[in-house]
């Protein structure tokens, strides 16, 4: 069976097409990066009119690459929520309308869900139960898939999503978005014990924003000769033990969260999934402290928003739960993880 599967939930435009749930015949995705840097963050409305231009291309160059194109198509998956409503709307709008124009069953799919099915997809050998680690731009969530069709969520963020928390102190350090990989290569070289950052500990729950706010005041209280005109630390060594700082910090409550969670299911594997697991200290920190379970953390191409996934986890809510009637909306706040 051929998915047609179609993500807009934030700011990639993505369509793939996926056989029986694990085999990627196609995968495209458009990115909006560029669009959205000069603001240092996503901006909503101009993610939808994006989405609106790039969708019927981008489904297009997925279905160029399947033999038959439409014809091969068996049923459709398309991004429900999790996300930014004007963009799931761009998404929804036109699978439903595609679904019905060639009759086909639909199904739409929690963005989320989506990330924890990624690790199945990278990984033949992996199956539930697992405990997913979900760290994007907009989410910081452990998940546990108990069985195909069946997850619950953990523990999520009170405030910041973890990706977000990088954004945002790349901005501070001045350094370009999105922040991730910049503050990850400044860490490289950063001495993390120059500055003693918070640990922030909770039982059920991650937070990113007090360590955000240490790192604002570590930058505000530093003598005003080192500080630039828009308050930004001049000197590389300063700004790369701050970044070595934060993502100590953050990763070391990241793992934490993950211990806790697979304390509490008895999990014997576990994977991390979303565009920080492209972190390297994350994923080195994590194979380390469960060296004696199995650990997935798939390609980048997977981890970073892109349609495969929805495929993957559209393909088991088919088969778990049927398709959904013509006409469901969209859920910007969706909490359904499988
Ligand atoms: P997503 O929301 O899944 O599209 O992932 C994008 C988020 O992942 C952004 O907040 C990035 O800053 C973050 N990110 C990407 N690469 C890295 C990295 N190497 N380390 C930490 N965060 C990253
Ligand atoms: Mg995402």
């Amino acid at each position: 069976m051929n998915l047609l599967a179609i993500e807009t939930s934030c700011d990639e435009t993505a369509a793939a097409v996926v056989r029986d749930g694990r085999e990627i015949l196609s995968s495209h995705v458009s990115s909006q990066i560029a669009l959205h840097a000069p603001h240092g963050g996503v901006v909503p409305e101009l993610a939808a009119r994006a989405h609106l231009e790039m969708l019927a291309p981008v489904v297009d160059a997925a279905l160029a690459g399947v033999e038959g194109g439409w014809e091969a198509v068996d049923a459709i998956a398309v991004t429900r929520g999790p996300g930014l409503a004007g963009c799931l709307v761009v998404g929804a709008a036109y699978a439903q309308a595609a679904a019905r124009a060639r009759c086909l069953p639909i199904t739409g799919v929690s963005h989320l869900a989506g990330h924890v099915y990624s690790a199945w997809l990278a990984d033949a050998e992996l199956e539930p139960p697992f405990v997913a680690l979900v760290v994007s731009g907009g989410h910081t969530d452990t998940i546990e898939l108990s069985r195909h069709g069946e997850a619950r969520r953990l523990a999520s963020t009170r405030d910041d999503a973890v990706g977000e928390a990088f954004d945002k102190v790349a901005r501070m350090l001045g350094l370009p978005y999105p922040g991730g990989p910049v503050v990850e290569r400044a860490a490289l070289t950063g001495n993390p014990r120059a500055f003693p950052l918070p640990r922030t500990r909770l039982e059920g729950a991650f937070s990113f924003s007090g360590l955000k706010t240490a790192v604002r005041y570590a930058i505000r209280d530093l003598p005003a000769e080192e500080l630039d005109d828009h308050g930004i630390p001049r000197r590389a060594e300063v700004r790369d033990a701050l970044a070595a700082a934060f993502q100590e910090a953050a990763v070391t409550q990241l793992v934490d969260g993950l211990e806790a969670a697979v304390e509490e299911t008895g999990a014997t594997s576990v994977a991390v999934v979303g565009g920080v697991a492209a972190n390297r200290a994350l994923a080195e920190r994590v194979a380390r402290r469960f060296a004696g379970l199995r650990v997935s953390v798939p390609p980048l191409r997977l981890c970073t928003d892109n349609a495969a996934m929805i495929g993957a986890a559209g393909w088991h809510r088919l088969a778990v739960h049927g398709p959904d009637t013509d006409g469901f909306d969209v859920d910007p706040s969706l909490a359904e993880f499988a």
